[in-house]
């Protein structure tokens, strides 16, 4: 049984795999996951996801302002993103990450906002899907993308929102991203939305190297877990995991056009 994988979001960028990405794309090669979607987080680390692509024909990136990474400076910040939109459009399959993250009740929430519509603003304009962080803001992201309707739709990436809300999402042309919670025994709730999504709606991601899985708790997760993520949905759902793996790799071409 021949299986193949897409890990629609890990951060491949980032400190812990610093100089040993290849080893990292080699163990997940192994596990059958050929292809990686490296967002990024603000302009300190988008010139590294561009060279993550450049040297591996496996990596695809997203250029975005995620909404706990908003500088005070935040409009020169979409300036810049602008620009290097223009610049970047080859391996560029999608803006992100961006959305919005409530969680802190102390957090700039006018701010995110306004960073993320235009971000909304930046997918029509370029016709590009939008990786989307949402965190105790479903309803908030969903009246923007209500607002702002976008051809290509997109990815809620890790979500952990009710079925009523995912298949809002759903309706707006979204992907619903699932990841390694779906390990724990104590993510019920999700696991239930999970169990009843279309599964042409489906997306699967590690995040990379946060969200360890169950098992692994403690340790820096790794794209090549995105095989495991897929094993635990198979038993969630009760499908094949060739079933699984064969429409979520469509699903994932198909948005990011790879
Ligand atoms: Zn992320």
């Amino acid at each position: 049984m021949s299986v193949e994988f897409i890990d629609s979001h890990c951060h491949l960028d980032f400190l812990p795999f610093a100089g040993n990405e290849s080893y990292y794309l080699q163990k997940a090669q192994e596990k059958g996951v050929t292809k990686f979607i490296v967002p990024s987080v603000n302009k300190s680390n988008w010139a590294r996801v561009v060279s993550l692509s450049q040297q591996h024909s496996s990596i695809y990136y997203a250029l975005g302002i995620h909404p706990l990474f908003i500088s005070d400076d935040y409009q020169n910040e979409i300036d810049l993103l602008k620009q290097s939109l223009q610049e970047h459009r080859d391996k560029c399959v999608a803006i992100g990450e961006c959305g919005l993250d409530f969680w802190d009740p102390d957090c700039d929430r006018d701010a995110q906002i306004y960073v993320f519509r235009e971000q909304c603003l930046l997918a029509k304009q370029y016709q590009l899907p939008l990786i989307i962080h949402s965190r105790k803001s479903h309803d908030h992201v969903l009246k923007r993308l209500r607002e702002i309707k976008l051809e290509k739709g997109g990815v809620i990436h890790g979500f952990s929102g009710s079925l009523q809300q995912a298949n809002q999402f759903i309706e707006l042309g979204f992907y619903i991203g699932v990841g390694g919670v779906i390990s724990y025994e104590r993510a019920k709730k999700t696991k239930m939305v999970v169990s009843q999504l279309p599964l042409d709606k489906i997306l699967l991601e590690t995040d990379a190297p946060d969200m360890p899985l169950f098992g692994f708790q403690g340790q820096k997760n790794t794209p090549d877990k995105v095989r495991k993520v897929c094993e635990y949905l198979a038993l969630i759902r009760k499908e094949s995991m060739q079933t699984i793996s064969e429409t979520v790799y469509k699903n994932t071409t198909s948005l990011f056009g790879i």
